[in-house]
């Protein structure tokens, strides 16, 4: 399709998995798109390679999501390099299990730093510079609803506090018309959670439809909120979890 022609796009954490996803996606529907990576190079062309492939214009920018002053400096200066945005989706992220009993803060600050940290400080960049219309999208997760089995409060709580940004920030942006809502997968096939692992027969076990969810699915749900078709959506988190959580 060409619904996004003309349209600049952001995804953080875009070298690999669900990022790597809506990247494609975005690009197959004409959106020209900037990815931010941690540390694998290697990946990110592989996205920026598919992007430029599909005749659009694709930028890789390597930045800790994490660090504040990195992350605000990368999305200004993909904005520069794209020459604008309307579409801007916070996927970066990280998953550790940490229960209570582990008194080991520093893994909360960890989750945090990216989870919650990361999509502030770009949200925050992107504001000023974010078309009238725009859209963003954070990828969150059903675990901000629900905690499933132990081990999860503080990826969880992070989890829960993106769609408590983003309920604040469809509020303060609606005035420009722009929408801010977020996707909580349930288990999808990546790196971070593979179908394959140790756990996902755990998890698979949970999951009404009996499968792993794959990153086309949360990348469609997160074109979808990126298009016209949503344009009275905001404010919002939408499951996409093969009725987990129903
Ligand atoms: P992966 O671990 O497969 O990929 C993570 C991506 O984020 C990579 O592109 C990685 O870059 C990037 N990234 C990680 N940390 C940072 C950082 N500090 N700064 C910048 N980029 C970073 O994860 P998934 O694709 O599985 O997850 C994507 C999102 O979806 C996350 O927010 C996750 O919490 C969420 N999610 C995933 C689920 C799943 O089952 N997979 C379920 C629910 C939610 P690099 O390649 O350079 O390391």
């Amino acid at each position: 399709s060409t619904r996004f022609e003309g349209k600049k796009a952001i995804v953080t954490g875009g070298s690999r998995g669900i990022g790597a996803a809506i990247a494609k996606r975005l690009a197959a529907d004409g959106a020209d798109v900037a990815i931010t990576y941690a540390g694998n190079q290697e990946a990110a062309n592989v996205t920026v390679g598919a992007i430029t492939a599909a005749g659009r214009r694709g930028h890789a920018i390597q930045a800790n999501a994490g660090d504040p002053a990195a992350q605000a400096a990368a999305i200004g200066q993909a904005i520069d390099s794209l020459g604008g945005l309307d579409i801007l989706v916070h996927n970066a992220g990280v998953f550790e299990i940490a229960a209570v009993d582990q008194t080991d803060s520093a893994a909360f600050e960890r989750i945090f730093a990216v989870n919650v940290g990361g999509v502030q400080a770009g949200t925050a960049a992107a504001a000023p510079r974010i078309n009238d219309g725009g859209r963003i999208i954070i990828i969150g997760s059903i675990n901000g609803d629900r905690a499933f089995m132990p081990g999860l409060a503080p990826y969880g709580a992070s989890k829960a506090a993106v769609a408590g940004l983003a309920r604040g920030w469809a509020r303060d942006l609606a005035p420009r018309g722009i929408l801010v809502n977020v996707v909580q997968p349930g288990p999808v096939d990546t790196d971070m959670n593979p179908a394959d692992g140790a756990i996902a027969e755990q998890f698979t076990a949970m999951i009404p439809l009996g499968r792993y969810g794959r990153t086309e699915e949360i990348a469609a749900v997160t074109a979808f909120l990126a298009s016209d078709e949503a344009s009275f959506i905001t404010g919002t988190t939408i499951d996409v979890d093969g009725g987990v959580s129903a």
